[in-house]
């Protein structure tokens, strides 16, 4: 297998793309630059048996992946896999699994991954917008980039396989001999979130509720839930912590995610107050000074999503989130807003 070392498009990446070893036995595996479907996924060896977190979003990305850890499973086969949540880009990979690896997963995210889009209807959503994207000037802007964006990924050959066993709150699980504990976490970024410690490693998987050098999106909420589990991944004896998407990080990575939501609470209150819709909340709040502190985050634009979800906080309304029509047409607001910051003369 040629080495991959950038991002999927091709572009060089801002960290190392594959295994990276974060203790004995203890690897993650790493998707530069951590934007929409590079996620991450990790490996605990122990003897005889090992587990997997999470799997990628097609069937190729976890070929390569398994390929790779060869070497290391060789003589441990994987028997577990974790599904941290129900975005496809964290399970879809599954049936590339060991047929005889037993699939767990939060009996949240096993309900969410039953009504969650499919691999069918995103291949569809990839032929849309490559018609979308023929449409002149800033109208075919935001589909272009989004039709850039999914170019990586081949939905076609997916095939669902579901996780086999679902826990609720805590479970502990046994890869060779070595304790890995599931701790229940959502609804934050989508309803079921769970997070993978390793304590004799002092390792976390801390799936979709940490992102590093990316911005985070939050599809579910509410925000509460999210500081919560900001609290619990600090609270966990553990000093490495890999996030969902982007580079490896440590306790200064999570800080920094609870303390960009508390002050976008703030800051989407005042615009919801003052009546903005949510991308003009997400422009001007992102155009404020405090914003500063975050501008090294790539992917900037998805604050539209959680300027929605915070709205619906504000609102009481839909515990559960954005999913469905509701989800594309956030989407389509990122890529737009997206669009807009790549070339701000060409939309003004
Ligand atoms: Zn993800």
């Amino acid at each position: 297998v040629a080495a991959v070392t950038g991002t999927l498009s091709g572009a060089p990446g801002r960290f190392a793309r594959g295994l990276r070893e974060l203790a004995p036995g203890t690897w993650a595996w790493l998707q530069p630059d951590g934007g929409l479907g590079e996620a991450n996924a990790g490996l605990v060896c122990g003897d005889g048996a090992s587990l997997l977190v999470d799997t990628l979003w097609d069937r190729r990305l976890a070929r390569d992946m398994l390929d790779a850890m060869e070497p290391h499973t060789r003589g441990a086969p994987i028997r577990t896999v974790v599904n941290t949540h129900s975005d496809g880009d964290h399970w879809w990979g599954n049936a590339e699994a060991p047929a005889d690896a037993e699939i767990v997963t939060s009996e949240a995210s096993a309900r969410a991954m039953r009504r969650d889009v499919s691999p069918r209807e995103l291949a569809l959503l990839q032929r849309l917008l490559a018609v979308a994207a023929r449409l002149p000037g800033t109208a075919g802007a935001g589909p272009r980039r989004s039709r850039d964006a999914f170019a990586p990924f081949d939905f076609g050959g997916v095939r669902q396989r579901r996780p086999d066993r679902t826990f609720s709150g805590t479970t502990t699980l046994d890869a060779g001999g070595r304790e890995v504990r599931l701790v229940e976490v959502g609804p934050a970024h989508s309803a079921g979130d769970a997070v993978v410690h390793v304590p004799d490693a002092r390792v976390v998987f801390a799936a979709d509720v940490l992102w590093v050098g990316v911005a985070p999106i939050m599809w579910a909420g509410p925000v509460d839930n999210w500081l919560r589990a900001i609290d619990t991944l600090l609270e966990l004896d553990a000093e490495i912590y890999v996030p969902g998407h982007g580079d490896v990080g440590t306790r200064a990575d999570v800080e920094r995610v609870g303390a960009y939501w508390r002050w976008l609470t703030v800051r989407a209150r005042e615009q919801h107050a003052a009546g903005r819709g949510r991308m003009d909340a997400a422009r001007a709040i992102l155009a404020d000074d405090g914003y500063a502190r975050w501008a090294d985050w790539a992917e900037a634009e998805r604050i539209v999503a959680n300027v929605d979800a915070l709205y619906r906080g504000f609102g009481g309304r839909d515990p559960v989130g954005a999913r469905g029509p509701a989800r594309l047409a956030i989407m389509r607001d990122i890529a737009a807003l997206g669009a807009e910051r790549a070339s701000p003369r060409a939309s003004a």
